[in-house]
C-alpha cells in the first residue's frame, strides 16, 4: 500500500516551473490549458461539513469556482453553477464529475453583467435546489491594459458590471430566500490590497467588493446571515491565460511571492468551505487571504 504523506512541502507540492507562454479568447476553457489547473478533481476529500446545505456558485465551470464546486459538493452540499455559455465544456465535465458521485448539480449560464440574468439565475437555482443557503459569488474578469489612456468605456463598464453590479443584483434577489444561517462569500483578490500598475479597473473592482462584503455583513447581521471574502494571490486559472495577464509575462506567473510560485484553486476550496460551513459561526465581514505570503494588510 502507498504511503500516507504526513507532511507536504508547500514550496514543491504544485507545479513550480516557469507556465508556457499561452493565450485563449476570453473567458477560456480550463481543460484546455497547460498545465490544467487543479480544482481538486483527484484530490479533495469531503467530511460531511456542508451536508444539506445548498449552494449557488457564480463562475464554478473552472478554477476557483469548480475548486468550490467540488469542494462543496463532496462535503455534501447540493449545488448551481453559473458561467458564460462559451465554458459549456469545462461546466460540462464538471457536472459529469460530479453527478457520478451523486450529487445534484444545477447547470445555469447566463451572463450575469445582465441584472434579469442575476435575477433569473437565483430564481431557478432556489427552484430547483429546493432552497438556498450558501452564495459562493465568484464570477470575475480581468483583462490587463498597460495604459489608462487605452481603457476603453466598453471594457471599464464590462469589468465593474460582472465583478460588482453582479453581486449587487444577485444578493438582492437572494437575501429575501435565503434564512437565518446563510453563509455569501465574495471573491476579491490581493489586487484590492497591493493594486498592479497594469490592472487599474480589475484593482478598483476588488477594493468595492471589499466594501461590500463588510458594509452588507454588517447590514444582513440582524437576520443571522455571515457574509466573508477570500481575497486569493496569482492562481493558475482560465482568467490568467485569455488576456488577465499579459502572455510574456505568464511564464514567472506567481514566482514573486514567498512561496515562490502559482497557487492552484484547490487550495482555496478549504476557506470557502469553511466561511460557508457552521464552523465559522462567529466570522463575518472578514477577508481571507490565500495569496502565498502576499499579505493582505
Ligand atoms: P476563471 O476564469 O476560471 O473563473 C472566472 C469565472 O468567471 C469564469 O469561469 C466565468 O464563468 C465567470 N465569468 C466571467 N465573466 C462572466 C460573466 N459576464 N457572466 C458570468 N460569468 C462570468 O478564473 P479564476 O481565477 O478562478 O477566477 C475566479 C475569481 O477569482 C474571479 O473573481 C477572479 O477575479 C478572482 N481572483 C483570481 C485570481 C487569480 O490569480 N486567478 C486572483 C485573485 C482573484
Ligand atoms: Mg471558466
Amino acid at each position: 500500500m502507498k504511503e500516507k504523506k504526513i507532511l507536504i512541502n508547500p514550496l514543491d507540492m504544485y507545479y513550480t516551473g516557469g507556465f508556457e507562454a499561452q493565450s485563449q479568447k476570453p473567458p477560456g476553457i480550463q481543460g484546455r490549458m497547460n498545465p490544467v489547473p487543479d480544482s481538486g478533481e483527484e484530490s479533495y476529500i469531503g467530511h460531511g461539513r456542508l451536508e444539506g446545505r445548498k449552494a449557488l456558485i457564480t463562475g464554478g465551470d473552472s478554477g476557483i469556482g469548480r475548486a468550490v464546486a467540488i469542494a462543496y459538493c463532496r462535503e455534501e452540499a447540493d449545488i448551481a453553477i453559473n458561467y458564460l455559455p462559451d465554458e459549456q465544456p469545462d461546466a460540462e465535465s464538471l457536472a459529469e464529475l460530479l453527478k457520478k458521485e451523486g450529487r445534484k448539480v444545477v447547470l445555469l449560464p447566463g451572463d450575469v453583467s445582465d441584472e434579469n440574468v442575476c435575477n433569473e439565475i437565483v430564481k431557478k437555482a432556489h427552484q430547483e435546489l429546493g432552497g438556498l443557503d450558501i452564495m459562493a459569488l465568484n464570477a470575475g474578469m480581468q483583462i490587463a491594459l498597460e495604459d489608462i489612456s487605452n481603457l476603453s468605456t466598453h471594457q471599464l463598464r464590462k469589468v465593474f458590471e460582472t465583478n460588482v453590479f453582479s453581486m449587487y443584483w444577485i444578493v438582492k434577489a437572494a437575501l429575501p430566500l435565503m434564512p437565518a444561517g446563510s453563509s455569501i462569500i465574495t471573491t476579491s483578490s490581493i489586487q484590492a490590497f497591493q493594486p498592479s500598475k497594469d490592472l487599474v479597473d480589475y484593482a478598483a473592482t476588488k477594493s468595492a467588493i471589499v466594501a461590500f462584503t463588510r458594509a452588507l455583513a454588517k447590514q444582513v447581521a440582524d437576520k443571522g446571515i455571515r457574509v466573508n471574502s477570500v481575497a486569493p494571490g496569482p492562481v493558475w486559472t482560465a482568467l490568467e491565460v485569455s488576456g488577465g495577464q499579459f502572455p510574456d509575462k505568464l511564464p514567472e506567473f506567481g514566482q514573486h511571492v514567498p512561496l515562490k510560485r502559482a497557487g492552484q484553486p484547490a487550495e482555496l476550496a478549504g476557506v470557502y468551505v469553511f466561511l460557508a460551513s457552521n464552523e465559522s459561526s462567529f466570522v463575518t465581514a472578514e477577508v481571507y487571504g490565500v495569496t502565498g505570503g502576499d499579505h493582505t494588510s
